[in-house]
């Protein structure tokens, strides 16, 4: 008899965006006339920069002619393109990485999960609460830990929480962990990290022989030019850094697909023999093996993000989505609310009023003013009490869901 992979039975059953869903469907039923404007789920709302696009009709041409098509390309992705990005994101900010440490992916959701792959079954893991839910539930269906309790902490798991009490910025440990998911900007707070706050956790994972999983997903917000884009803006971190990014929030890739992974050649782990092995070779391996590459079509796409115009179009789309930041946090602080993140991130995050549970908050939001945003308990139970807005919306949207708020919700 065939078995199944036990640690998904440990699984809380996706509830979050499908709760949410399901009170949106009865509000609207019972309310056909509302219109609900929705802020809640972190996709893109604007379309494709016109020099991707424009590369990408190229692309296709070139494969519907027999001298220029193009079959499997190399697993680590196109040189080009990893030219590109080496040159662009790291060695333009002092960073040094190399065109052989950039592995081009579909997704920075499947690349955090998949780096399991190539890590023991022991480690301690620590991951922030409230947090990106992809870092936990990976964690559990590769078995690393044990069951659920009543507020949705996996047992064997360390939560780092983060909340107004410590600006979201998690406390460095006392005792030792051997692998870190810190994300900034962060989803879902919105907060940002300075490189001092960053040097804390570099100089506590080198002490302890420690791998950070960095999530960048989001450096393209980054408007102050104090706040590092790369952990590798950090003196060390080539020793004890993964970093995580993606074309999805910059050029509006969620539905295109590309994204890339920094493995550093010097970057080590221990062996059950105790010897040190690269985790680069063992990346390398297993994307050689499990993966084929990201299509030449959407390579080009991406390349197209370094050309001058592409720069000038995803500034433009950053642009527009921080003007959306501006307006909902200068609305919502009118309103008499805390709002945090919304500065250099596309998530405000913000304390609900008269101490209203996030789901609470959810449905008065949503009655009063048809909006719909996402409860911050969803994302961790010390996300309880807060309360995630997304800017990923048209202009008009998001000023009507402002009005709205302004003139009828009871702060
Ligand atoms: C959106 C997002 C990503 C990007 O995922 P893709 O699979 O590249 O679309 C990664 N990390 C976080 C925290 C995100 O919110």
């Amino acid at each position: 008899m065939a078995t199944i992979n036990d640690n998904y039975l440990k699984l809380k059953a996706g509830y979050l965006f499908p709760e949410i869903a399901r009170r949106v469907n009865a509000f609207a039923e019972a309310n056909p006339d509302a219109q609900i404007i929705k802020l809640g789920i972190g996709d893109v709302t604007e379309p494709l920069p016109e020099a991707c696009r424009k590369a990408m009709i190229e692309a296709v041409e070139e494969m519907g002619d027999r001298a220029t098509f193009k079959g499997y390309g190399p697993e680590q992705g196109y040189l080009w393109l990893r030219e590109k990005i080496a040159a662009h994101d790291f060695q333009a900010r002092g960073c040094d990485i190399d065109t052989s440490e950039i592995f081009i992916s579909d997704g920075a959701k499947c690349d955090t999960g998949n780096i399991l792959d190539i890590f023991g079954k022991d480690n301690t893991i620590a991951v922030t609460d409230p947090v990106y839910p992809v870092y936990v539930d990976t964690n559990v269906m590769a078995g690393h830990t044990g069951f659920a309790n009543a507020k949705g902490e996996y047992e064997g798991l360390i939560y780092l929480p983060i909340t107004a009490e410590n600006d979201f910025k998690a406390e460095i440990p006392l005792q030792k962990v051997d692998l870190i998911y810190l994300c900034f900007p962060n989803n879902p707070t919105g907060v940002v990290a300075s490189k001092d706050y960053l040097k804390q956790w570099v100089d506590y994972a080198r002490e302890h022989g420690s791998i950070i999983l960095f999530d960048a997903a989001y450096e393209a917000f980054i408007t102050d030019p104090e706040i590092p884009h790369s952990i590798y803006e950090i003196e060390g971190a080539k020793d004890c850094a993964i970093e995580f990014r993606s074309f999805s929030k910059n050029a509006g890739f969620t539905g295109t697909r590309c994204a890339f992974t920094v493995v550093p050649k010097n970057l080590t782990a221990k062996a059950s023999n105790g010897s040190d092995v690269e985790l680069w070779k063992l990346w390398n391996r297993r994307q050689s093996t499990k993966f084929n590459g990201v299509s030449y079509i959407v390579q080009k796409g991406a390349e197209a993000v370094y050309s001058e115009e592409g720069k000038a179009q995803v500034k433009a789309l950053i642009d527009f989505y921080l003007e959306n930041a501006k307006i909902i946090r200068d609305k919502l602080t009118a309103a008499g609310f805390s709002v945090y993140g919304g500065v250099n991130a596309p998530y405000i995050w913000l304390k609900t009023s008269n101490d209203l549970s996030s789901w609470d908050f959810f449905d008065k939001l949503l009655q009063t003013c048809n909006v719909v945003g996402t409860p911050g308990s969803g994302f961790g139970a010390a996300g309880e009490g807060y309360f995630r807005i997304s800017v990923f919306n048209s202009r008009q949207n998001v000023e009507e869901a402002m009005q709205r708020i302004t003139e009828k919700f009871k702060v």
